[in-house]
């Protein structure tokens, strides 16, 4: 090897795929919510059983069909465990399970109840229905740290009782229950003001659920305006939970500035009432509270080669390395880093708690002979520079020359096709800087010092 190498590599560098909490909140889509209030508030058919129905009734002695659509649309959500929680002769919770990760004790639900006064009944209460039903799409397919429970309640129109028989049992089986968030009647803007209210009492932790959830607001620079009516309304499924000294909100449209649907309890409560807009941003801060207190964990699955090892971007987690070629774990490599002894195909295992993400398999390439005459081929002169770098490569066409910053910020790219190129670094300061060459997915590189 040449003297002035510092390092050689080649690099299958793949980017990571896990999502910020800010990706969670923008994934909360609207069209998809639109879909589901059409279907549950019957003003499209759909499809039960097999079998192709409207949802027009939701009333208590008749919303079956109802309760089967819910346990289909958890059903198709693979992480979930559904339960499908008769309470009396009509009454059927339809509660849907997300077992955290590190915590799995620790629970934070997202309700709404689901039977309604009269046919349609859009906002009261299937726009909590819907918004239930995304936030569970979308955070089933992420690894969480505590366990998440969405629930739809049945029988909340004759007394709550849905969410009592749940709420009693949770306590008498010592449920620690984090935080309640309940949404019921979430579409209604009729003075387009963006007001929303947050029914609070001074029960457990329910103050601290009404200050993330303000937080949150500044913090995602919603355009919702809260509420904080104290003492809240006890007329929906989270005084059950107060009354078992669980800490609970009501998030809703605002009954405090008298702006619910006037359409309350009627069948001329429509989808077309509504304000989407409205409706949309209200669900995304919901979102945000469940993504918050969930733990999002996200495992960076990505792995970064050298010549001589393959390291898992991961830090803190606990490592298995695989042979892809025979889908088995290789004993003993139980590392972050692995320096694999022979050419191959590996993967890694990384395991947090009882989340589980596998990288992708990463082709491991020894510096063959024949490649490294052909990066020992390049020149990069003079080393110290001044003002003016250059770089021959009499044998490699095609090259991406990149010069990055010693903090890796990229300068200058540019692809270099003459065999001798000279590169004007007199606009820089002062320093150690790093310059990578890439033909197809070989990388040269090499450190240069910049003097003046
Ligand atoms: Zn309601």
């Amino acid at each position: 090897m040449k003297p002035f190498l510092v390092f050689i590599s080649l690099s299958f560098l793949f980017t990571a795929s896990a999502q910020t909490p800010l990706d969670i909140v923008n994934a909360v889509d609207l069209d998809s919510m639109y879909l589901t209030l059409q279907e549950f508030s019957g003003e499209t058919a759909t499809t039960v059983g097999g079998e192709l129905v409207v949802i027009l009734s939701r009333g208590q002695a008749n919303n079956d069909l109802a309760a089967d659509y819910l346990v289909e649309q958890f059903n198709t959500m693979n992480t979930l465990s559904v339960n499908d929680q008769a309470f009396n002769a009509n009454g059927r919770n339809i509660v849907a399970t997300q077992l955290g990760k590190v915590n799995p004790d620790d629970i934070y639900i997202i309700c709404a109840h689901y039977d309604s006064v009269a046919d349609y009944c859009a906002d009261d209460n299937a726009s909590g229905v819907a918004a239930v039903l995304e936030i569970a799409r979308i955070l089933s397919t992420q690894c969480m740290e505590n366990t998440l429970v969405y629930a739809l309640w049945d029988e909340e129109e004759i007394g709550l009782l849905g969410a009592d028989y749940y709420a009693t049992l949770a306590q008498a089986n010592g449920a620690t229950i984090l935080g309640v968030l309940n949404i019921d009647m979430m579409g209604y803007d009729g003075d387009n003001d963006n007001d929303f209210d947050i029914d609070v009492r001074p029960i457990a932790n329910s103050i601290g659920i009404k200050d993330d959830l303000l937080s949150l607001l500044a913090d995602y620079e919603f355009n919702l305006n809260a509420n904080v009516v104290n003492p809240g309304t006890p007329a929906s499924d989270h005084s059950k939970f107060w009354n078992k000294g669980y800490s609970a909100v009501l998030v809703g449209e605002s009954w405090a500035n008298d702006d619910q649907t006037p359409y309350y309890h009627s069948s001329g409560d429509r989808l077309n009432t509504l304000d989407l807009p409205y409706y949309h941003e209200l669900s995304k801060l919901i979102m945000s509270y469940m993504v918050s207190k969930g733990g999002l964990l996200p495992i960076d699955n990505s792995v970064t080669t050298t010549a001589t090892q393959l390291t898992s971007n991961f830090e803190n987690g606990t490592y298995q390395w695989f042979d892809c070629n025979t889908n088995l774990p290789l004993a003993g490599q139980v590392g972050q880093t692995f320096s694999p002894e022979a050419e191959g195909s590996y993967s890694v295992e990384v395991t947090l708690g009882s989340c589980i993400e596998f990288s992708d398999c990463i082709e491991f390439t020894t510096l063959g002979v024949e490649e490294f005459n052909l990066l020992s081929a390049v020149k990069i002169y003079p080393n110290p520079a001044m003002s003016t770098l250059n770089i021959e490569h009499p044998l490699i066409e095609g090259m991406i020359l990149t010069l990055f910053s010693i903090d890796g910020k990229k300068l200058i790219e540019k692809a270099i096709s003459k065999k001798l190129t000279k590169i004007d670094i007199s606009k820089f300061s002062k320093g150690v800087y790093l310059i990578q060459l890439t033909q197809g997915s070989n990388n040269f590189s090499q450190q240069i010092v910049i003097h003046k």
